[in-house]
């Protein structure tokens, strides 16, 4: 068996475990291949790569962000995977990611300041710490400040989809996104498809745009859909198919929940998708370990 998790977040944008701790967490799973894919930025994978080089293991860690950006009105999330993170087009992406975030972000905290809760920004950017600021960030400032019960509350009456503090208009548009990881090197995955709830034939229209703007995989398992629906899978088995998109698998791993995802997923048997983890772990390894376990 094959473990891998090309979707994974630290404390550097909004999961809990700091690099280190992610990385001792992969190595402990037994996990294969590991991406961290902070949202817009590298910081956190800069910092585990260093840690990692100092723990000799079997496991590989690959670069990873995930960017928010913009296709058809929506905010999509676009996985980049493998790229040089020093490349001027990676330094000139993370840079417009964060200005837009800040501005985002004061604009989120204008909205709130109209309902009668001052002082947002400042208390987000306290309680993000240097991370990349984002939504969580107020939530937790609002339920510090007992102006919301709990999380749920923040997200369900003010930050969540279609409330005040939705806002969308700073992020770049998906061929931007899917420009600066490509010209890195890397390869673009389209995140968790089926979290935006789109119709089949919107969802197609997205992958036929993405595409076009140079995008390479699709997430056939994310945590973020529930894995056993089959026509879900088939759908995305399909469309991968239709446009040569490489399947790609991660946890979205954020924090441990009773029932939230776990780190590490199985790759699964493909028999007519091309893997996007075959890219830096042979497929060869999995019979390898088999002969192993079986002698
Ligand atoms: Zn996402
Ligand atoms: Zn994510």
């Amino acid at each position: 068996m094959v473990l891998i998790d090309l979707h994974t977040h630290t404390s550097a944008s909004d999961g809990v475990l700091t690099p280190y701790e992610l990385i001792d967490r992969a190595l402990e799973a037994g996990i294969d291949l590991l991406a961290i894919t902070d949202h817009d930025c590298v910081g956190g994978y800069r910092t585990a790569l260093e840690y990692y080089t100092t723990k000799p293991s079997a496991m590989k860690l690959v670069s990873g962000i995930e960017y928010s950006c913009r296709w058809s009105g929506t905010t999509i999330h676009i996985l980049g995977l493998g790229m040089d993170c020093d490349h001027p087009a990676m330094l000139e992406g993370v840079k417009k990611l964060s200005a837009a975030r800040l501005e985002r972000a004061e604009k989120i905290s204008q909205r709130l300041a109209k309902k009668g809760f001052h002082g947002a920004l400042a208390g987000a950017v306290e309680v993000a710490d240097g991370s990349q600021l984002g939504r969580p960030h107020f939530a937790a400032w609002m339920v510090d400040q007992g102006h919301v019960a709990d999380f749920s509350e923040a997200f369900d009456r003010y930050l969540g989809q279609g409330k005040i503090g939705d806002v969308k208009a700073f992020w770049p548009d998906m061929s931007e996104v899917t420009g600066w990881i490509a010209d890195a090197g890397g390869v673009a995955v389209i995140a968790h498809p089926i979290h935006y709830k789109f119709t089949r034939m919107k969802l197609r229209r997205l992958v036929v745009d993405f595409k076009a703007a140079g995008g390479g995989g699709i997430e056939l398992i994310s945590a973020q859909h529930h894995q056993d629906h089959q026509d879900q899978q088939a759908m995305i088995r399909g469309l991968a198919r239709e446009f040569e998109l490489e399947v790609s698998a991660g946890s979205d791993f954020h924090r441990d929940t009773t029932y939230g995802p776990r780190l590490g997923v199985k790759a699964p048997k493909l028999s007519d998708n091309k893997a996007i983890w075959d890219r830096w772990i042979s497929p060869e390894a999995d019979s390898a370990s088999a002969l192993v376990e079986g002698a």
